[in-house]
């Protein structure tokens, strides 16, 4: 077999869903899109995504001698719903198990290693959401899927509860073509459902909008105005336009039991939030990616949804005793 044929091999027995590879060109047209969408102030307070977009666009400004990427996508689906409870505030599925990026770093660290065995000199620099790198455009120029109308990447064999994640390296490699082809059609689900209508137009979102940019990314004290009444029982990011997407009819469950819902918890008791300690909160969500929106971020979103909640505190504390929770 060819090395790129090991390489796809040896990453799916890693437990990726699929490996792609890319060319690293410098990515033109989604710069441009990037500018337009910077310009309209649709990324809030995410002033990070400003700076030096040549850089975010032209992966040869990440590593010197880039020859290939290889793009990964890993399914974190996993067979279980969110949990709709009074007092409770519902988590992204994508938080539910273990930071992705310790999990999939470990997994790229060791195709990496497996690179380097196979080649004798071999140099490779990993991104996993944690470089300023279009990873989703990344994954449609390697062959793995499109951007849906929600922004999104979406593959065709699993949908879209993936995590994307590359490897910069300094070897050619043949690349895959590039999915040329849009899949969503005439649908606008996504859209349509969004609680906030955050998706201004296909393929556009201003996250000033958006929930998940709201109960993750957002720092104020208090959450967007937009937002806040709208915020429809989500305490950290929101999975509404995934889950109404109909390509996800193809969800299968995920390889990695690292993804399974930690406590087997797929929402939070806002009371127990509201009273956590600082010492509590680390203990917590030790290695769980709920700690991005620190504890201030998690206390200001338990409050907002308590507001907005019918039940007071202690009909949901009868609640939770009643049903065998804590
Ligand atoms: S819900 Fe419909 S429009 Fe939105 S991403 Fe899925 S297929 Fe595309």
């Amino acid at each position: 077999m060819s090395l790129r044929d090991d390489i796809k091999q040896y990453g799916r027995e890693l437990g990726f869903h699929r490996v792609g590879i890319a060319h690293p060109d410098v990515l033109q047209n989604e710069r441009a899109r990037l500018s337009e969408w910077l310009q309209l102030n649709y990324h809030g307070t995410m002033h990070w995504m400003e700076r030096d977009p040549e850089l975010r666009s032209d992966p040869s400004r990440l590593m010197e001698n880039i020859r290939s990427i290889v793009v990964v996508v890993h399914n974190y689906y996993t067979p279980h719903e969110h949990t709709h409870r009074p007092g409770t505030g519902k988590i992204s599925r994508y938080a539910w198990g273990d930071d992705y990026h310790d999990v999939i770093r470990d997994k790229l660290d060791d195709l990496l290693s497996f690179i380097k065995d196979r080649v004798g000199q071999a140099n490779g620099k990993i991104c996993v959401d944690t470089a300023p790198f279009m990873d989703k455009a990344w994954a449609v120029r390697a062959g793995l899927g499109w951007i849906g109308k929600h922004s999104n990447l979406i593959t065709r064999e699993v949908g879209s509860w993936v995590f994307i994640g590359s490897l910069l390296l300094d070897i050619e490699l043949d690349p895959d073509p590039p999915m040329a082809e849009d899949h969503c059609g005439t649908c606008t689900a996504c859209i349509d459902e969004c609680p906030t209508g955050a998706i201004v137009e296909p393929y556009v979102v201003d996250s000033r909008r958006c929930i998940s940019f709201g109960t993750i990314e957002f720092r104020g004290e208090t959450l967007p105005d937009g937002i806040t009444k709208d915020l429809d029982g989500w305490i950290y990011g929101c999975d509404v336009c995934q889950d109404v997407c109909p390509w996800n009819r193809f969800q299968e469950p995920s390889n990695e039991s690292r993804f399974e819902p930690r406590n087997q918890e797929t929402s939070l008791d806002l009371a127990m939030i509201a009273d956590l300690t600082h010492e509590e909160y680390l203990d917590r969500f030790r290695g769980s990616p709920i700690k991005r929106a620190k504890l201030s971020g998690l206390k200001r979103n338990a409050a907002a949804l308590l507001e907005c909640d019918d039940t007071p505190i202690s009909d949901s504390k009868e609640y939770n005793r009643a049903n065998g929770s804590s």
